[in-house]
């Protein structure tokens, strides 16, 4: 087999395991909406958690020190999404615990909600070797799990935070710089990337589009939640 087969085959083969991911086990055909091929049980986060279990489904089972789960908030309207546990996390257990973390905590609060509002998860649980990319298997491995934590919770909203967690959760490879500050839809759920918090940190400069990201966030939060009043108080 050539090398240009092989290359189609492998990235056939990761979209295929990404599908798996978000709970769609057959091939659109065309006809059939994405929606209803999304098992309409979404078990608890406890339930999810239970069947994760000591995972050794990827080889970073070997090398981690603690999966990193995610927390927060179950009924977050907004959830955030990382790449995967750093150094920090790995020891800890909770994701966005470092300087990463910190910067983290702080954007939440620029936009007044409290890190407990929310809901803070990663692209993989387990802390890749140097804190390398995480690899097509691993996520494939856990993706699932992060795809039951969002059916579980049905954010309005998920921040995907850089490069990596941007491109895994919209499979696709454009560039961040073209990613961030537009809204993606990914199952009825609003996307918005911004940068991750540690490009942030080598790049101060670049805190103002996040700012302008964050307060796109809020603002679309706050119109859904006068808009969700108004149907509970509708006028006579
Ligand atoms: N970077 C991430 O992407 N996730 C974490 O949890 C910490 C740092």
């Amino acid at each position: 087999m050539d090398q240009k087969a092989q290359e189609i085959i492998a990235d056939l083969k990761a979209y295929l395991e990404y599908l798996k991911g978000m709970g769609i086990e057959a091939l659109p055909t065309g006809e059939e909406k994405v929606e209803k091929m999304i098992p309409s049980e979404a078990p608890s986060l406890e339930d999810i958690r239970k069947e994760l279990g000591d995972c050794k489904r990827c080889k970073l089972h070997r090398t981690r020190t603690t999966i990193v789960f995610g927390e927060g908030n179950k009924k977050a309207k907004l959830m955030l999404i990382g790449e995967g546990p750093g150094y920090d996390e790995d020891v800890q257990g909770r994701p966005f615990v470092g300087k990463a973390g910190q910067l983290l905590t702080k954007i939440i609060q620029s936009i007044h909600f409290e890190r407990e509002e929310v809901y803070i998860a990663n692209i993989i649980k387990c802390r890749p070797p140097q804190n390398r990319n995480p690899e097509p298997d691993e996520i494939g491995s856990c993706s699932p799990f992060l795809m039951k934590q969002i059916q579980a919770i049905q954010p309005k909203i998920i921040c995907a935070l850089g490069t990596f967690a941007a491109q895994t959760l919209l499979q696709t490879d454009a560039k961040i710089t073209s990613l961030r500050g537009r809204t993606f839809d990914l199952l009825g759920i609003k996307v918005l990337p911004t940068y991750h918090p540690a490009f942030l940190l080598r790049n101060p400069d670049k805190k103002r589009e996040v700012w302008e990201d964050m307060k796109q966030i809020a603002e679309w939060l706050a119109k859904e939640e006068k808009k969700a009043q108004s149907i509970d108080n509708p006028r006579r």
